[in-house]
């Protein structure tokens, strides 16, 4: 069979994986179509604008609150009254407003000690005003947080820098969620970075800073959340790569280790976190898969024949690995589930096609392999790996493609319908609620090799289902007959109703007169003739 006019809905062209601006990088339905790189670049251009807007309105408002002040210094009876009553309506955004514009002009002393905090590398031109602009908001988020939530980063910073030098005493959140993975993590980390000497312990301090400056922007959104994590692994890399001439893939090596330390204690936090609809999102997938469950590989083109039992075995192990990415903590190794279960594909296609898989028998077999596995949490997963994962291993490399592979198998998913599986509207709305299931239909195509049991259990679901037909088909004739003879009788009663209706029976009273000279009188015939008159002779 011609599988490739048959793979209508499925196909996915390789080009539509990457990143829609052409970089080169992989993309991902997360970002919009873009890579991360830019789709932090889109982000960052959006939240400048933002930025920009907002120190327009606050030069504005500072404007204007000078006029006030100078009016009401010169005439201080009626030209403030009008002015007042004009702004009315702003006045209590203003008054908030006039803290930021006092905030953003000595706001350059304030940035400057926490830059030196927060040791990051100076950045060139459009880098640093980048940073800059982000200093700038988040000192407009410190406004605008009630006081009671308010600690000041660059205090908290500091004293934690000291608490950290002091003590290297745990914060108090690490001791929470404190377990046997965490402190095994955690030696493994030390150790890992013992043997990268100077730079190790910098990278050590830097992961501590990162983790307690975390702890404190807990109510900021994921995405902010998630943009802190992104930078924190750029400032690292480049710290390593620049500072300490570290050679690259030495720097990649830490990264990773970086990563797996960080985000085994973030995790907690920032997966699946409740102010986000991820949940909602996971189940709405599960949901679907489970109404799914009909889909059969040849409805897929899937080129995976599970008959073989070497490519059964493969098939099991994907879907067990797709599962197993719920249970790491550590985006990469979340990763590495993925990866494994897609090399388990890719065997699994190759086997049975005795030849090397396709990127184009891919897809199809991974939205099989997800269809069949319905992995927990598949939403969630993806966007804490989105958020979370050191962005270049999603961009490039065998990881990067075999996510951004998965996450187009889940869009397809969700827009699944009949004509991407080569089926009738109605069939399709048939399974999907259950009515019939197609397996019934393939019960005749069975290879040799299915065992006799099952072979004999489906020949007795198709007669029980044909029995099931032809008792449907009795009642049916039955009631239909039931209805016939009800309608005959009544049809029969109108009808005499009708005549009678018509013609009504009159019954007239009987003339006695009459009766005595009807000769047709039966009683008449007993009584003797009617005199005849006689004629004498005489
Ligand atoms: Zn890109």
């Amino acid at each position: 069979m011609n599988l490739k006019s048959e793979r209508r809905g499925i196909h996915v062209d390789q080009s539509e994986l990457l990143c829609k601006k052409g970089c080169g990088y992989y993309g991902n339905p997360a970002w919009q179509g873009f890579c991360s790189k830019c789709w932090r670049e889109e982000y960052h251009k959006a939240r400048q604008k933002q930025i920009q807007e907002d120190w327009e309105l606050a030069e504005r408002l500072q404007r204007e609150e000078e006029e006030a002040y100078a009016s009401s210094q010169s005439t201080q009876g009626a030209q403030s009254l009008t002015f007042s009553k004009f702004e009315e309506k702003k006045t209590n955004e203003k008054t908030r407003k006039v803290t930021t514009v006092k905030k953003f002009f000595t706001a350059s002393s304030r940035a400057g000690a926490k830059k030196a905090a927060e040791e990051k590398t100076p950045k060139q031109g459009q880098l640093g005003r980048e940073r800059n602009a982000d200093n700038i908001l988040r000192d407009l988020k410190e406004i605008f947080t009630p006081s009671w939530e308010l600690s000041s980063p660059s205090e908290a910073l500091a004293g934690k820098l000291k608490e950290i030098q002091e003590a290297k005493a745990p914060s108090p959140s690490i001791h929470r969620q404190a377990s046997i993975e965490t402190d095994r993590v955690s030696k493994e980390f030390i150790e890992f970075i013992r043997t990268y000497q100077k730079p190790g312990q910098d990278i050590y301090k830097q992961c501590k800073l990162f983790l307690d400056t975390m702890s404190h922007k807990r109510d900021l959104s994921i995405e902010e959340q998630s943009e802190c994590a992104q930078d924190f692994y750029q400032n690292v890399a480049d710290r390593l790569q620049t500072r300490w001439k570290v050679p690259p893939e030495k720097v990649e090596k830490a990264m990773d280790e970086v990563e797996k330390y960080i985000m085994t204690r973030q995790y907690k936090y920032v997966f699946c976190p409740e102010t986000t609809d991820d949940e909602k999102k996971d189940l709405a997938v599960q949901k679907r898969i489970r109404a799914l469950h009909w889909v059969t590989p040849q409805m897929l083109c899937v080129p995976v024949s599970e008959e073989i039992p070497e490519v059964s075995d493969m098939v099991v192990k994907a879907i067990t690995d797709i599962i197993e990415m719920d249970s790491k903590r550590v985006p990469r190794d979340k990763l590495a589930c993925i990866t494994k279960c897609s090399k388990h594909i890719f065997n699994a296609i190759k086997i049975t096609k005795n030849e090397p898989a396709s990127a184009d028998d891919f897809l199809p077999t991974l939205i099989y392999i997800v269809l069949k596995g319905n992995p927990p949490r598949l939403q969630s997963n993806i966007q804490y790996i989105t958020r979370f994962c050191n962005p270049s291993r999603l961009m490039t490399g065998e990881d990067g493609y075999y996510f951004t592979n998965l996450c187009c198998a889940v869009a397809f998913i969700e827009k699944l319908d009949a004509q991407s599986l080569n089926l009738s509207q109605e069939d399709f709305d048939r399974f999907m609620t259950g009515q019939t299931s197609p397996k019934k239909q393939e019960s005749d195509s069975f290879s040799p090799d299915v065992c006799l049991g099952v072979k004999q259990m489906c020949k007795s679901l198709d007669l029980l289902s044909q029995l099931n037909e032809r008792q449907e088909r009795i009642v049916s004739e039955a009631k239909k007959l039931e209805k016939d003879l009800i309608d005959w009788t009544d049809g029969i009663t109108k009808e005499v109703e009708d005549i009678v209706e018509k013609y009504p029976l009159e019954i007239k009273p009987k003339s006695q007169a009459l009766a005595a000279i009807d000769s047709e009188n039966v009683e008449n015939d007993k009584l003797p003739p009617p005199l005849q008159p006689q004629v004498y002779a005489g």
